[in-house]
């Protein structure tokens, strides 16, 4: 099985992602911008079985803001490691997390919120997927 491993800026919390991603995009919401700091949020989702944090798990700060998003960081440097979207039994690792996966977005979502259009040919939904309980509608880039 192929193993993909990332840690947080300082490198106190390892993790390791076993497998292939279920679905790998951007992410222009407004949360996303504001936690990370950064225009869009490039995610790659991870069935939770898949995911480990292998070293400094005493070091894994936690942050709910909703029952949806489990933000996890890491509590020496504040480097950001994971959101577990438990109701959809997804984790979000963010790509930049792990450097050895070749990054393939397949979808931009939450693009209505976008503050950075990118223009790469790739579906653009309004908020997320009908299967995970949004809309479904895509709009134009
Ligand atoms: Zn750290
Ligand atoms: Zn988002």
């Amino acid at each position: 099985m192929t193993r993909y491993k990332g840690s947080c800026f300082c490198g106190a919390v390892e993790i390791e992602a076993n497998g292939t991603p279920e679905a790998m995009g951007y992410c222009h919401c407004n949360s996303c911008r504001s936690w990370s700091a950064a225009p869009v949020n490039a995610f790659t989702l991870w069935k939770p079985e898949n995911v480990t944090v292998t070293k400094g798990a005493e070091f894994v700060g936690h942050f709910a803001k909703t029952k949806m998003s489990d933000r996890q960081y890491c509590t020496r440097c504040g480097g950001h490691l994971m959101t577990n979207h438990a109701p959809l039994g997804l984790v979000d690792i963010y790509a930049a997390t792990l450097p050895s996966l070749k990054f393939s977005p397949g979808v931009h979502v939450n693009y209505a919120e976008t503050v950075l259009p990118m223009k790469d040919g790739l579906p653009k939904l309004k908020d997320f997927p009908a299967e995970l309980g949004g809309s479904g509608v895509a709009v134009p880039e």
